[in-house]
């Protein structure tokens, strides 16, 4: 028999509760992480969600946990980061500071303007499916290392990438019904 996957969602502030929502359907265990003991259960990835990422940062560290999750990802645990969560990982951000700084990307913070705070997208994820991508005050990457690999573009900006256990989006798929990111996630760790 397989093992079950556990997901951890860091649940310190955005949009964690529609991850959760979104693992209910796939029918994965998940749990929230809210402080540092939260971080002795088992689990197998973790989710970064969209949110305010300077006031995530900060109760990162309030909460003492900044040092275990960068140690985490920075040794290869799954990650999924969307939006909040994208820059979170990015190792440079304009318009902000990095902060796990474990991936090899260049993000514009806030990048599309007041004008442009929120839209949506249907574009190409991962060369196969085409989903449906809400953004919201949304980052974009503007440059990627090569190791790298570019999983969604929208006009020309990338919307979405990985490296090794690392998947991001400058998008919110848990705000959709469409499974198709977190399905690759899930299919990632297996
Ligand atoms: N603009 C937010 C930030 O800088 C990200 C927005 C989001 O996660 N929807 O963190």
């Amino acid at each position: 028999m397989t093992k079950h996957i556990k997901i951890g969602i860091l649940a310190l502030q955005g949009a964690f509760a529609e991850h959760a929502a979104m693992l209910n359907r796939l029918g994965v265990q998940h749990f929230e992480i809210r402080q540092r003991r939260d971080l002795e259960t088992d689990f197998d990835g973790l989710i970064l969600p969209g949110g305010e990422s300077t006031v995530m940062i900060k109760l990162l560290h309030e909460l003492d946990l900044y040092e275990p999750i960068m140690q985490k990802i920075r040794e290869g645990f799954p990650v999924l980061g969307t939006c909040a969560g994208l820059l979170l990982l990015a190792k440079q951000i304009h318009g902000g500071k990095p902060c796990f700084a474990s991936m090899d990307i260049t993000a514009r913070r806030n990048a599309y303007g007041r004008q442009l705070g929120s839209f949506f997208a249907y574009e190409q994820f991962a060369g196969a499916k085409t989903v449906p991508m809400t953004f919201i005050r949304a980052p974009y990457i503007e440059e990627v290392g090569k190791d790298v690999a570019i999983l969604a573009s929208v006009d020309g900006k990338i919307a979405a990438a990985r490296q090794d256990c690392q998947l991001v989006t400058a998008f919110h798929p848990e705000l959709s019904d469409d499974t198709t990111v977190h399905s690759y996630f899930l299919e990632m760790i297996r």
